[in-house]
Formats: structure tokens, sequence, C-alpha cells
């Protein structure tokens, strides 16, 4: 009975599943077109000094207009480039991409690019970022990976050591979506890192729930102790900015403060906000927002 009851179960699955099969080839051959043919664009979001409420730089955010699907989040296409191969590649044109745009801005500024688990296996990441640097005169200092935890998850030496290798060049190096992935404390004292980026996730609930204010006040706490600046991530409301401020958080990012924007342009760029909260953010630019 309980054979026949799986059996029954898993036939819908097994069909769905070859469907994603075929869906997800369909978009690695896209994918492909896309590499060749320059398919992609960056969106840059504002990240926000809490004290002072200046900008003090950008994310670089991949966009893909899928010729018949439109817009596809990095969400989806990101980890298929991985699994194809084509991760060097499309990262590669972020980091050069980025490092262009930057040299068009202030020089207070920095850009923040990110970086998934197969590009920090290679060598090629440090060559790339390296390459870009030096072909667009940048100071190494104005451009920060960020990278999540679960690309540290395998080989943690070696992955250390490339991290080492990268901040030894002078380029900063951030941890995106604190707290979401496995071993975050061992994270901070296995690796360096010049950022830590808590996610959403926390600021979401920051206003409703005692407990995670508690983690986010340990978590600001933790990184004042180790010298690395705190930012929270996906800031939509006042509340939230205020509480992160109460607690001594560094750095905003977020709809409320700035919504990532395409194309960017020097007006964009130069763009100070009176105040934390109160950036005139060209809201609906982003043609991949939700
Ligand atoms: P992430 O690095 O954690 O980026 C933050 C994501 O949250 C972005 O989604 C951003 O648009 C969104 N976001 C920002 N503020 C808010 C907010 O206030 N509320 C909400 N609900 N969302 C907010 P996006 O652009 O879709 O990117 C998703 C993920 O894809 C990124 O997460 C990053 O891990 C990855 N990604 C994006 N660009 C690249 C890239 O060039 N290379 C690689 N390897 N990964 C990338
Ligand atoms: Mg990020
Ligand atoms: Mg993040
Ligand atoms: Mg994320």
């Amino acid at each position: 009975e309980a054979k026949r009851r799986g059996r029954r179960r898993a036939q819908p699955y097994v069909s769905g599943l070859a469907e994603r099969l075929v869906e997800r080839q369909h978009i690695t051959d896209d994918l492909y077109e896309a590499v060749q043919n320059g398919g992609f664009s960056l969106a840059f979001q504002p990240v926000v000094a809490l004290s002072s409420g200046i900008t003090t730089g950008y994310e670089a955010l991949i966009r893909w207009n899928h010729p018949t699907r439109g817009w596809i989040s990095p969400d989806t296409f990101i980890p298929i480039a991985e699994d194809c191969g084509l991760i060097e590649e499309i990262g590669r044109w972020v980091i050069m991409e980025a490092c262009r745009q930057l040299a068009g801005w202030s020089s207070h500024l920095h850009v923040a690019i990110n970086v998934s688990a197969g590009q920090l296996k290679s060598d090629a990441l440090l060559h790339h970022l390296t390459q870009a640097i030096l072909v667009y005169g940048i100071a190494p200092e104005r451009v920060e990976v960020e990278i999540t935890e679960t690309a540290l998850i395998d080989d943690a030496a070696r992955t250390a050591a490339m991290l080492a290798r990268i901040r030894r060049t002078g380029i900063k190096v951030a941890l995106d979506d604190f707290g979401t992935g496995q071993s975050s404390l061992a994270h901070l004292r296995d690796f360096q890192f010049d950022r830590i980026k808590i996610d959403r996730s926390f600021v979401i609930e920051a206003g409703s729930d005692a407990r995670c204010m508690a983690v986010l006040r340990a978590t600001v706490a933790i990184g004042q102790e180790l010298g690395v600046l705190t930012h929270a991530e996906g800031v939509e409301t006042r509340e939230q900015l205020e509480l992160l401020r109460s607690i001594g958080c560094d750095a905003v990012q977020g709809y409320l403060v700035g919504r990532p924007v395409v194309p960017f342009t020097d007006a964009v760029a130069t763009l100070v906000p009176a105040a934390v909260g109160m950036v005139p953010s060209p809201s609906g630019d982003d043609p991949a927002a939700v």
C-alpha cells in the first residue's frame, strides 16, 4: 500500500523533473547565446553609510533580458551558469563592466561585485580583477567582491588562501547574505572580511521579533570587535532603518534608500542623499524589479 502510494506520488514529480531539465537545457543554450552576443546588463544599487547618510558606493547586480522569456533573475541563471561552466565568462564580463563604469564615478565611490562559488575556485578571478583595475586605472580599494557563505563551504584552506590573495591586492572582500548559511560564526573566525552583509531575512523581522533584534545587535557587536564593517541588506522601512541605526550598524542597502537602477547615469552617481531614507530613488528603473 505504501509502495503504491509512493509510486503514485512519484509520478508527477518525475515528469515535473523532466520538464525542469528540458527547461534548464533551453536556458543553458540561451545563456551561451547571451554570452556571445552581450545579452547582459548591470543594475547598480546604492550602499549608504548610516551615520552620514552618504552614498559610499554601489553594488553591481547582473540583469539578463531573455529574448522570449523577459527578465530572468540572477538567482535562476547564475546557478545554471555555474553548472555549465559559463560562470567564469559571465563573471569576467561583470568585473570588466562594473570597473568600466566605476572609472567614470566620483573617486570616493566603490563598486561591489558578486562572485559565486565557481569563480572562487579558479585563479581566473584574480586575473580578471587585476586586469580590470589596470585597464581602467582604478584604485583597488574601490573594488569589493561579495562572497556568500555557501561559497565558503568546500576546501576552506584553499578558499582562505584565495581571499587572502585578493585582499593583498587591496581589493576588499565582503561576506554576503550573512546568517543564512551554515557555520556563520566559524566563517567569521576562519576568513578575513572587510564587510559583513547581514541577510535581508534578519532585517525583515527586526521590528517585530525581539530575538531577531538580539541576533542583529550581537552581529553588529561582533563586527565592531573584529574591526569589520557591518551592513544590513534589504532595508525597506523607516522603522528598520532607525533600529539599525540605534544598534550602530555601519551601512544599509535596500529599497528604502535606493533601488537598483539601470542604466546607470552620471546623475545617479552624483546623487547624494540629504539624509538616510530621503533618497529620491528613481524607482521602477530596474526592469528586473518585482
Ligand atoms: P545579493 O547579492 O544578496 O543581492 C541582493 C538582492 O536583493 C538583489 O536581487 C537586489 O535587487 C535585492 N534587493 C535589494 N534591496 C532589496 C529590498 O529592499 N527588498 C528586497 N525584497 N530585495 C532587495 P537580484 O538583483 O535579483 O540578485 C539576486 C542575487 O543574484 C544576488 O543576491 C547575488 O547573489 C546574485 N547576483 C546578482 N548579480 C550577480 C553577479 O553579477 N554575479 C554573481 N555571481 N551573482 C550575482
Ligand atoms: Mg551581493
Ligand atoms: Mg545579499
Ligand atoms: Mg542574495
